[in-house]
């Protein structure tokens, strides 16, 4: 038997308290998984565990209430955020969906000097990152940022967490690739050398980052400039593999 559908809700989950769905998902589940009354759903808010919940279902109206808690809500085991440049239509939505299913815990969309996408709808995001929740089996949300620049980012950042910088250039712009100079070390090096729980990874737009970005970048205490290797891999990869690394080291995945 398949699981029951899985679905997001903002309000408390209190053992037999009913609530009605909202339209959305009273017809996702009432027309698209043609759930009846007494089938069921897991319910999560991100605060209190994952509810078994029954279904009533009066015409489009679809009344939930908690049975019994299926999981419990885990401690929160870190901080790991994703800080990168929004990109081209579908690559930005691509890239959050697979950074809320890697765990990160927060989304800032950055603006830089050569970012190509000005503007983002954080509403359609926070449905991206929400269906994605559900899907991954998560219990929890990202929270993700109304767009920023990268200066407003990085003078908000808490210097206590360090911010990995996806470097995909060394430090002569003359040279191809940058050149051998200024390489930055790899990343997995650099994070074994670090113990900490919480952090950030910064990956940036289709053109990279600028020699200004890069100069003050690595002049920031708390930012470890990492290569990811030989290859200028797209954003979106830089990210899923910038996550992956983060979680396999110091994160969820150890
Ligand atoms: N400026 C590059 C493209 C940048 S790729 C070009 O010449 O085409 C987009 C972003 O992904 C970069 O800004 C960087 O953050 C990350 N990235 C891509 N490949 C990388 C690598 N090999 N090492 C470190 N970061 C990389």
């Amino acid at each position: 038997m398949s699981m029951p559908p899985r679905l997001f809700v903002s309000v408390d989950l209190l053992e037999g308290h009913a609530f009605s769905l909202e339209e959305g998902q009273a017809h996702y589940l009432t027309r698209v998984m043609r759930l009846r009354t007494g089938d069921h759903a897991r319910l999560f808010n991100g605060r209190h565990g994952e509810w078994l919940s029954t279904l009533e279902v009066t015409g489009k109206a679809v009344s939930v209430r908690p049975t019994r808690q299926s999981r419990r809500q885990p401690d929160s085991t870190g901080t790991l955020e994703l800080l990168f440049a929004p990109l081209k239509k579908t690559r930005t939505d691509f890239a959050i969906e697979k950074a809320t299913e890697l765990g990160a815990t927060h989304i800032r969309p950055v603006i830089t000097t050569r970012t190509q996408t000005q503007r983002i709808k954080v509403e359609r995001l926070q449905s991206i990152v929400q269906e994605a929740a559900e899907q991954t089996e998560r219990m929890d949300l990202p929270k993700v940022y109304d767009l920023a620049t990268l200066e407003t980012a990085l003078a908000t950042w808490d210097p206590t967490s360090p911010l990995i910088y996806c470097d995909e250039a060394g430090d002569d712009p003359r040279a191809p690739w940058g050149g051998e100079g200024g390489r930055a070390p790899s990343i997995a090096e650099l994070l074994y050398t670090l113990k900490s729980r919480k952090g950030g990874v910064l990956i940036g737009p289709e053109g990279g980052f600028t020699e200004d970005e890069r100069a003050v970048l690595k002049s920031l205490d708390f930012v470890h400039a990492v290569s990811l290797g030989p290859r200028i891999l797209r954003a979106e990869t830089a990210i899923v593999s910038a996550l992956t690394i983060w979680q396999s080291v110091l994160g969820d995945w150890r």
